[in-house]
């Protein structure tokens, strides 16, 4: 298991993640990853090995004041260490840290790979960005809509998720 953090605010908030991350690093880690959401675009940083890596990209990047961001630490049970599948996976429109597994994934892949979603990571993670996605096609209220593709995860996790259109990170944990 790894470890996961997210933090809404002011004041240098993508490094209070990395702070965070860094807090974590002693239940061990193969790569680690940050999202932030700013003015309703999602950025993302992954970087395989030692969290000072991804400090490395991150280094000339200006984020504003206020900021909402979600960072994860990933020890790989679904597919190699690599930097695309690294946390957090992303659609356009929402981003998705997640620690455990997710069981049911291949069977959540392969429906959605019949509409038409590309899913480019080994990890049975990315499946649950996807299935949000199309559970916002049916449920326009985003929490509902998370509800509703958690109901469909099968297996112990812990799972964070923000979206370009809420201030607010959305997140379960089962299990886990
Ligand atoms: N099962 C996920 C993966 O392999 C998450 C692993 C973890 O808990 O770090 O990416």
């Amino acid at each position: 298991m790894c470890g996961i953090v997210g933090y809404i605010g002011k004041n240098n908030f993508v490094n209070h993640v990395l702070e965070g991350l860094k807090d974590l690093e002693y239940r061990g880690y193969d790569s680690s990853g940050l999202s932030y959401l700013q003015n309703n675009n999602i950025s993302t940083f992954k970087a395989v090995g030692k969290i000072n890596n991804l400090e490395e990209k991150l280094k000339n990047v200006e984020v504003n004041d206020f900021g909402i961001c979600i960072g994860h630490t990933r020890w790989a049970t679904h597919g190699k260490p690599t930097e695309i599948n690294a946390h957090p996976h992303s659609t356009n429109y929402s981003s998705v840290v997640h620690n455990g597994i997710i069981e049911n994934y291949l069977e959540i892949k392969d429906d959605l790979s019949s509409k038409g979603h590309n899913i480019i990571s080994q990890t049975d993670t990315e499946v649950s960005v996807h299935l949000f996605e199309e559970e916002c096609k049916i449920e326009q209220d985003l929490l509902k809509a998370f509800k509703n593709t958690i109901d469909k995860l099968d297996g112990a996790y812990a799972i964070l998720l923000i979206n370009v259109n809420s201030e607010d990170i959305f997140f379960a944990k089962k299990g886990s």
